[in-house]
Formats: structure tokens, C-alpha cells, sequence
């Protein structure tokens, strides 16, 4: 029977923290780290030795058997990893093109040099070389999307959750907004319709049902309070079967005439507006038939006021919120106090107008921008870079050790875009003689330095060859390959 005496004298066995500092695992961090930092981990580390033996004393086990022999060498390793960097590299072997854990986009060279320049220098960030005076940083990026949506005016934000955000609360706040249930979307990390409206303080108010909202839903629901219809596209999900939308050149009409009407009331209310946030926002179509994304122009030739879209979704480019419509809308935007709050940062700045210059050429924009690259990639380059993986792993692993070819496979776009569309795709899968998948799995996601994160399937691994970014990225799975079969063969 183990009793509290048991347990006091386990907790009493623990070394004091200036014993653990003097032990040679910890000596040797001296001149690294601050003794402060040093000292937190290893209380910390005791701290987690003393929960460990408190939890096994409740479950009536030992807690003498807590007691780890290497808390010098715990500790030390918990101070150094303050020194690496938590954000790192990850190669994306899985397929999905805009994976949001794995940061979305990666940018074009372009862009990339643009960020350098702009984190290195000074630069006109709000400085107007024309007047010799203040300038305004949203200046940098309004003319080309001018240029590639068509819109009269355009701003960009933070992201596109951030610019739902500031439009709702600069146009439908204290007022209503009617938005059909078949659209009241939850994005993921947190991001749903319902709760952003409550955050700008506008009344949402819900017409239509799950399946099937009717123009004459919007129609009945309007009032003299009602200031926005609201679409929302519904990006990572599709409704099909017995459905039906309205689409924005309906609720445009519908907002025509009520505005009409209101004119000819003669009372003092606004006009109400039609908002598509529109999610992931394409410059050039990609999917294909019923699964395509409506482009940005498409969706503002419909008549809406304003449109809103992400920077590194389907754009590529980096985390933005990118808001285009009319002057007049586009201006209220730019003075409420919002757009202080959640404007862009020089770098982001820097990159997103590369990313846009790069679009005035599409084709140039299909080969530079990697999201693009990759989402429009032919079958017979992406078989070329799956081959070129398989001859790579046929050299680092042994005949013996697994078995390799390259298979058809499916690519997701990701990012909450086309989650109905299949992009043919190869892929190299990995079957295992020595080892298993779920053990190698692990080693290439976190005994490798670039974690590499590929598709576990039955009992074999595959690398999607679409979501390599370059050859130098081949050699690296090659060498975690080879380094794990080492471990097992
Ligand atoms: C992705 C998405 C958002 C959120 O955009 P972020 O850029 O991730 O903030 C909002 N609405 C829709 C429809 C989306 O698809």
C-alpha cells in the first residue's frame, strides 16, 4: 500500500534547483543563455516531476518510479530550444496546395525580393514622392487591383476575416443585414458568419432554409432597417441535391429596387447595398465546369458594391484581406477607425503588390506565383517531378527495405476552395518491408530538420508530387528516407 509518507519522501528526493545547476549538462549553457532562463526551465522540469509523481500516487502507483535520471539533461534541452526557431520550413508532400496549417502560400521570387527590400530599407510606405509629403499606404496596391478586377476602388487589410469584419461594422452596424442559412458558414480556426456579425454589432437576419433560399426570402425580409444583403460564398462546403441560391446579380436587382423605392418614399434611409465575400478569390479561373471559382471580376460585374476575398488563398499571394467595389464604399472604408486597426504592414505590402504586378501577364502569373503553379500544373509535369522522386528514392533506399512506385492519386486545392473539384495528381507511394509508415511517418515529421509532411494511406506513405515546390526539396525527403531506413534496417 503506498501512503503519503511514500509520496513525501519521493517529492523529498528531487534535486534542488542549484544541484541540477551545477550538474555538467547545465554547466556547459553557461555563456549562452541567461542563468535566468536556465533556472525557469529547470523548475519548470521539476515542476512537471513533481505533477508526474502526485498523478501516480492518485492512480496508487509509486511515485518513486517518477523520478527521471536525466533531469540535467531535460532541463537543458527545454532552456535550448529557446535558441531554435519555433516557425520553420516544412516541405508539403500532402497534396492539399493551400494547406492553411502549413502557411497557405508560398510566395513568388518576386515577392519575396520585394518583402527583402522593404524590411531592409526605408521605403514609401506612406510617403508620396509626387507631393514631397505624406502619402497613404493604401495607395500601393489600388491601381492594379483596379486594373486586374475592373473595380472603381479597392482597399486591403489584414485578411479576409478582418475585411467581413470592417465591412460589416462600417455598413451594418446598428442596422440589418439579410444573409440566406445556406450560407451562415463556419471558415474553421474559429472564423463563422453568426459571430462576426455579432461582433460588428449588425442585426443578421436569416431568410431561406438549409437547402433552399428564394429570391422572394430576401424580398420579404427587407425593412427600412435592413442596410446590407450579404452573400457569403460557401467555400469548403457544397450543398447539392434539391437546392437553390440566389445569385448576387438577383440580389443586386433586389437591392435596385428597393432603393428605388425608398427613393420615392422620399425618407432619409441609406441605400442598401449588396457585399459578396467571396473567400478565396481567383484572378484567373481554376477548376473546371460546375467546380470552378468564380473569379473576382465575375463576381463584381454581377453589380455588388463591394466584394471581399483572401491574399493567400487561390491569389497566392500573402495573408491578406483584399476588399474592391465602389468608390463611394470603398472611401467610407478607408476612414473608419478599423482600417487603423487591422491595416497592412510594409512587408505584407511589398508582397502582395508583386504578387498582383505578376498577374498582369497570367501566363507569367502560372509560372511565378507557386499556389498558381501548382493548382494549373499539367499531368505530365507533375508526373515528370513524381518519376524524378522515385528515381531519387530508389537510390537512398534499399531494395529490400520498401517498395516504391509512382500512382495516380487526388490533390485538394485547400484553403476552403473547390472542396468538390479532384485534381488528378501523381504521387510516390512507399510500401514497407523494413520499418512501418506510421513509424516513418513520425520520423520524417519530427526527427527530420525540415519536417516533411506526406499522406499516410493503409500501410503506405505517399508524396503528393504536386506540392513539391523544387528539386532541392527531392533530395531532402531522399536523405530523411534514407536516415530513417538506417534506423530500422
Ligand atoms: C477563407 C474565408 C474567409 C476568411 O479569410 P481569411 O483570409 O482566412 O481571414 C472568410 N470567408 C470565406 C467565405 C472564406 O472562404
Amino acid at each position: 500500500m503506498i501512503s503519503t509518507t511514500d509520496l513525501n519522501a519521493a517529492l523529498r528526493s528531487l534535486p534542488s534547483v542549484e544541484e541540477v545547476l551545477n550538474a555538467p549538462e547545465i554547466d556547459s549553457l553557461a555563456g549562452h543563455l541567461p542563468r535566468k532562463l536556465v533556472v525557469d526551465a529547470i523548475r519548470r522540469v521539476l515542476d512537471e516531476v513533481r505533477d508526474a509523481m502526485r498523478a501516480a500516487f492518485a492512480r496508487g502507483d509509486d511515485p518513486a518510479e517518477m523520478l527521471p535520471d536525466n533531469i540535467p539533461t531535460r532541463a537543458a534541452q527545454s532552456a535550448l530550444s529557446l535558441l531554435k526557431p519555433s516557425l520553420r520550413r516544412v516541405i508539403n508532400a500532402s497534396g492539399v496546395v493551400v494547406h492553411t496549417n502549413l502557411g497557405r502560400s508560398a510566395l513568388a521570387d518576386e515577392a519575396v525580393a520585394a518583402v527583402t527590400e522593404a524590411a531592409q530599407n526605408y521605403s514609401t510606405l506612406e510617403y508620396s514622392v509626387e507631393a514631397m509629403a505624406r502619402g497613404s499606404r493604401h495607395d500601393h496596391c489600388e491601381g492594379l487591383l483596379r486594373a486586374l478586377t475592373g473595380a472603381e476602388a479597392a482597399i486591403a487589410v489584414n485578411n479576409n476575416a478582418a475585411a467581413v469584419m470592417m465591412v460589416l461594422s462600417e455598413f451594418a452596424q446598428g442596422h440589418e443585414a439579410i444573409v440566406s442559412r445556406g450560407e451562415l458558414v463556419e471558415i474553421g480556426g474559429s472564423f463563422r458568419i453568426p459571430d462576426i456579425m455579432a461582433l460588428s454589432r449588425a442585426t443578421m437576419v436569416e431568410v431561406g432554409t438549409t437547402n433552399k433560399t428564394h429570391e422572394w426570402d430576401y424580398e420579404r425580409a427587407i425593412t427600412d432597417q435592413t442596410a446590407m444583403l450579404l452573400k457569403v460564398h460557401t467555400s469548403n462546403y457544397r450543398l447539392i441535391g434539391f437546392t437553390e441560391s440566389v445569385a448576387a446579380k438577383e440580389l443586386v436587382a433586389i437591392a435596385r429596387k428597393e432603393n428605388e423605392r425608398r427613393r420615392a418614399a422620399g425618407g432619409a434611409n441609406s441605400d442598401l447595398m449588396v457585399y459578396e465575400d467571396l473567400g478565396s478569390g481567383a484572378f484567373l479561373p481554376v477548376g473546371d465546369g460546375v467546380t470552378r471559382e468564380p473569379t473576382v471580376a465575375e463576381a463584381l460585374a454581377q453589380g455588388c458594391d463591394l466584394v471581399s476575398f483572401s491574399g493567400d488563398k487561390l491569389l497566392g499571394g500573402p495573408q491578406a484581406g483584399i476588399i474592391v467595389g465602389s468608390k463611394r464604399c470603398i472611401d467610407r472604408l478607408k476612414k473608419n477607425p478599423l482600417a487603423r486597426a487591422l491595416r497592412l504592414d510594409k512587408m505584407t505590402l511589398a508582397a502582395l503588390e508583386a504578387t498582383l504586378r505578376a498577374y498582369l501577364d497570367p501566363e507569367r502569373a502560372k509560372r511565378d506565383i507557386p499556389t498558381l503553379r501548382m493548382l494549373t500544373a499539367r499531368d505530365e509535369e507533375v508526373r515528370a517531378t513524381a518519376d524524378e522522386l522515385a528515381l531519387a528514392l530508389s537510390s537512398a533506399i534499399a531494395p529490400d527495405a520498401a517498395h516504391i512506385e509512382v500512382v495516380p492519386e487526388i490533390s485538394r486545392a485547400g484553403g476552403g476552395a473547390l472542396p468538390m473539384h479532384d485534381i488528378p495528381t501523381f504521387a510516390v507511394k512507399l510500401t514497407f518491408i523494413a520499418g512501418n509508415a506510421q513509424a516513418c511517418d513520425e520520423y520524417l515529421v519530427r526527427q527530420h530538420d525540415i519536417p516533411i509532411i506526406a499522406r499516410l494511406k493503409h500501410d503506405a506513405i505517399l508524396f503528393d508530387a504536386r506540392t513539391i515546390l523544387r528539386s532541392d526539396e527531392i533530395a531532402e525527403i531522399a536523405r530523411a528516407l534514407e536516415a530513417y531506413f538506417s534506423t530500422v534496417c
